[in-house]
């Protein structure tokens, strides 16, 4: 029996996960999955029967492209437009010009969407989790804690990722998706937003993430934090937030008494 109930380790209802560096290796993203995008950028383009919705990327990205006031980006739409619309060739030369100067372009996530979803749908990406992942999801969710993704990558490309693990499907174990249409993922306001869309208050709310940042921000609005530190993460320093190394020792309260 609990006497005196720590503010700081209230009873968690629900947990909101990071992907990259809490569930899924870091380098999953930036040694796979980004390298397979650039790979198959120019057959996707350029392949004559396209889809519609490479076309309405490459619409979109012609829209971003004639707003871009990089100098590149300038030098590359004036040598383009000897074309009106771009060629296809053009196209292309913009987009790798975007993933080299690793520009948060909403055209180019569309179309590396696109192109992931391809991969995952042949067989050739498998997303890697780490072990303790679904044994913890898992005992969580055996224990009625609402199990929520917030990732800076879209919610479509969580979906893909998490639809075709190595451990296959696990889609069906989160109730809720967020993005940064939410939010950034260093504003407080996120989490608050996140904690009313999901319905229970942030002090009842877990998030575990690899950024010290997203923590702070996740604290800031009341939540619990975990920083979880994985081989091979870039940040290694989780401040004053309770360091886990895997989702084990994440242990969250919920003995309900
Ligand atoms: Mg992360």
């Amino acid at each position: 029996m609990e006497t005196n109930p720590d503010q700081r380790n209230a009873v968690i209802e629900a947990i909101v996960l990071d992907i990259e560096g809490t569930t899924c290796p870091v380098n999953f993203v930036s040694q796979t999955l980004f390298p397979f995008a650039r790979r198959q950028l120019t057959q996707v383009i350029c392949e004559e029967n396209r889809k519609a919705s490479v076309s309405a990327a490459i619409q979109e990205a012609i829209n971003e492209w004639e707003k871009d006031t990089d100098p590149t980006s300038q030098a590359l739409l004036l040598q383009a437009t000897n074309q009106n619309p771009p060629s296809a060739e053009e196209v292309v030369r913009y987009f790798e010009h975007l993933i080299e100067c690793d520009r948060k372009s909403t055209a180019l996530k569309e179309l590396q969407g696109i192109i992931w979803e391809q991969g995952y749908a042949s067989g050739e990406l498998k997303s890697p989790l780490y072990p303790d992942v679904i044994p913890a999801l898992d005992t969580w969710k055996q224990k009625g804690i609402t199990l929520a993704v917030y990732s800076s990558g879209s919610v479509k490309a969580q979906q893909l990722l998490y639809s075709h693990t190595t451990h296959g499907n696990i889609t069906d174990r989160f109730s809720f998706w967020f993005d940064t249409r939410t939010g950034p993922k260093l504003e407080e306001d996120s989490y608050n937003i996140i904690s009313q869309i999901i319905g229970i208050k942030p002090t009842s709310i877990l998030f575990i993430s690899d950024h010290p940042g997203e923590c702070d921000a996740a604290l800031a609005s009341g939540m619990e934090t975990r920083f979880c530190l994985r081989e091979g993460n870039p940040h290694r320093n989780g401040g004053h937030h309770r360091v886990i190394h895997n989702l084990k020792e994440a242990e969250p309260k919920h003995d309900v008494i």
